[in-house]
């Protein structure tokens, strides 16, 4: 049993260059850049949160985005869809406000599926979420915050034992995909089974990672002891400024993190000017000079 998980934190992409993606999370989805960084273990990449109005965990969708990246290729061992939760009756709105939206159901709910700037698969799910939306669109269509994500696994078994071990329970299936749940304000993960899906091959947008939520430091080190007892080998505590952080691979190869809940992205900034500068971690601090020269201008953003 690894105890202490309460539903997604964040989820984390490789992008194409920033300002393309910049515009697509902060314009056409209307979240908020709530967190302008560096990747803490590339310095060179920025870092890049999109969220709600504080980046409430469970509404951050976060890139490294940089021009240099070939795009990556979808297939097994990855995250296949990230979805996110929309009011109901909004599709219609966001059907004509996307390109190349399709409309389907999944486990009962009405979604629109669509490619997001660099090919990766984004949903909007229709749902009932009283989490409040920021500000850019009308809040008859504001994104909540996440919905879910979807793996696509070779083997299932496994990852779903993995994710039963952290206290998610199966709570249905739909052809080839496995739905689990867990109270938290975002419980659910589906786990598709790909069988015959070729690996996949990492790029701009794939999804480097996804984030679990923990309480704090304490129940982080239980996480991880917890982890390691599960026959799994997670990394040491990582300080992330906004939170800290292990990461394991589950059996079927994605990224897993457990994140902390009690720090939050004002921890260097005032809430109201989130985002609008560049912030470094302490030991990168020294190449900020060179990074300001480097890293590609985006809008709202003072580079000094
Ligand atoms: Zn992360």
């Amino acid at each position: 049993m690894i105890p202490h998980i309460h539903g997604l934190h964040h989820v984390t992409a490789f992008a194409g260059p920033a300002p393309e993606n910049d515009a697509f999370f902060t314009g056409t989805l209307g979240l908020r850049r709530v967190k302008t960084t560096v990747n803490f273990d590339n310095p060179y990449v920025y870092h890049l949160y999109f969220g709600d109005e504080v980046g409430t965990p469970g509404t951050v969708m976060t890139h490294f985005p940089d021009r240099k990246w070939k795009q990556g290729h979808r297939g097994s061992g990855e995250v296949a869809v990230t979805s996110f939760s929309v009011p109901r009756g909004s599709l219609d709105d966001w059907e004509a406000r996307l390109k190349g939206a399709t409309r389907i159901e999944v486990f009962g709910e009405a979604q629109l599926r669509f490619p997001g700037p660099d090919g990766e698969t984004l949903a909007l799910v229709e749902c009932d979420d009283d989490r409040e939306p920021w500000r850019a669109l009308p809040k008859t269509m504001g994104i909540r915050g996440f919905h879910s994500v979807t793996l696509m696994i070779a083997d299932p078994r496994p990852t779903l034992d993995v994710l039963t071990a952290m206290g998610y329970a199966e709570a249905g299936v739909e052809g080839t995909t496995t739905r689990l749940t867990m109270e938290a304000p975002v419980g659910i993960i589906d786990v598709m089974a790909a069988p015959d899906v070729a690996k996949s091959v990492e790029g701009a947008g794939s999804v480097h990672h996804i984030a679990f939520a923990t309480p704090n430091d304490e129940t982080l080190l239980d996480v991880r002891e917890a982890v390691i007892d599960a026959g799994l080998k997670p990394t040491e505590v990582r300080d992330r400024n906004y939170f800290h952080s292990i990461y394991f691979r589950e059996p079927g190869g994605v990224l897993f993190e457990v994140a902390t809940l009690d720090i939050g992205f004002d921890a260097d900034e005032p809430v109201e000017t989130l985002g609008e500068a560049l912030k470094l971690p302490a030991q990168h601090e020294p190449l900020r000079g060179e990074l300001v020269n480097t890293l590609e201008p985006i809008p709202n953003l003072t580079l000094e």
